[in-house]
Formats: C-alpha cells, structure tokens, sequence
C-alpha cells in the first residue's frame, strides 16, 4: 500500500495534483475540505458547524475533523492507498492520522509530498479560483489571508514531525502542472 500526506498551504495546488496521483497509482483520494463542503451543501449538522469556521478561513475543530476522517478510512475501497489531501493540518492530527492508519489498514504513512509555493502567488491563485469556484473563503481576500496565517500559525509544523520521520519531501509548486506531476511520481516511485 502507499499512503501519501499531500501537504502544502492553500493554494498550492494539492487537489489538481491528487487527481494526477491517483489516476497514476490507483489511490483513493479523501479531501478534508471536500467532505466538509459535501456536508455544507447538504446542510448537515457537521456541515453547519464546519462552516461557522470555513468562512472565517480558520481551522475546523480537530475532534470534529478527525472523527470526519476516521469513518472516510473506514469505508476503504480498491485502490493501493490513500492520498490524504488537507489533513493533517495540526500536529493532534498528524498523530490521529498515524494511528488511524495503524488500526484500520494496518499500514502506515509512507511520505509527505509538499507543495512549495510563495505566499503572494496563494493570495492570487485563490482570488482567481474564487470567480468560478464558489467557495466564499476563496472570494474574499481578507479570509485568504487569515487561512494561510493559520497555515504558518498550524500547520507547517505538521511538515517538522514527517522531517523527523525522514518521511518529508518538498516539491516546488510553482510552474507547469504536468511537471509539477512528474516530480511527485518521481518521489512516489522511490519510496514503492
Ligand atoms: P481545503 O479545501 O483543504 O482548503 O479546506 C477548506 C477549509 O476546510 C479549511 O480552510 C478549513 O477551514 C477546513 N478544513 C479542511 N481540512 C481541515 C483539517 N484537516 N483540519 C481543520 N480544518 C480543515
């Protein structure tokens, strides 16, 4: 099995390059931020809570995102993994994730895919994302902002915990997608 942690601020590209991977390994993606914007679209209770937090560009709560996940992993599926896209965001989560891997596929993390991008380029691809995407926290500067802020305040520790675990590879982000795709594969092969 592989199970990839795509990781990388917002913005980064880690939804357009989960297609390619799965596609190009047979892994089953599960989105954090997909499966909240399911249940907004619904309007379930989760998804009423979620968007309290969603339009604030602030974290969901970790319990109510872990849990989210947990059932996610339990449905499996045939594939050859996972590419986990969004989560971990925290550090609680980084080791949620671990030990949801442990219990319910007997498997580990096998790495940390990380998407480079410089700050400036996230606030423009966003903005210009939110014209046609819908989102309302990528129509609004102000909550662009505040998401990469709790990036750099969250999440990019997640990065020094798969660091220490020799698990983490950096991927420059910026350029041409299909390239950006080849260096990904290129990492996934080292570590089948
Ligand atoms: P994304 O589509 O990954 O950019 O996620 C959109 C929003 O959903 C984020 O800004 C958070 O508010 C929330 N979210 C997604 N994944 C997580 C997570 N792992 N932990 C907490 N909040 C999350």
């Amino acid at each position: 099995m592989i199970n990839i942690v795509l990781f990388g601020p917002p913005g980064s590209g880690k939804g357009t390059q989960a297609q390619n991977l799965i596609q190009k390994f047979n892994l089953k993606q599960i989105s954090t931020g997909d499966l909240f914007r399911f249940n907004m679209k619904n309007n379930t209770e989760l998804g009423q809570l979620a968007k309290t937090y969603i339009d604030k560009g602030e974290l969901v709560p970790d319990e109510v995102t872990t849990e989210m996940l947990r059932e996610e992993v339990k449905k499996g599926g045939d594939n050859n993994g996972f590419i986990f896209d969004g989560y971990p965001r925290t550090a609680n989560q980084t080791a949620a994730l671990e030990q949801i891997v442990n219990e319910v596929l007997k498997d580990e993390i096998s790495v940390c895919l990380s998407l480079v991008v410089e700050d400036e380029v996230l606030v423009e691809r966003l903005l210009k994302r939110g014209e046609t995407s819908g989102r309302t926290d990528d129509s609004n500067e102000e909550i662009i902002r505040n998401r990469i802020k709790e990036y750099y305040a969250k999440t990019a520790e997640v990065a020094e915990l798969y660091k220490q675990h020799g698990k983490y590879v950096e991927i420059n982000g910026v350029g041409d997608v299909n390239e950006i795709s080849e260096k990904l594969y290129a990492a996934v092969e080292k570590i089948k």
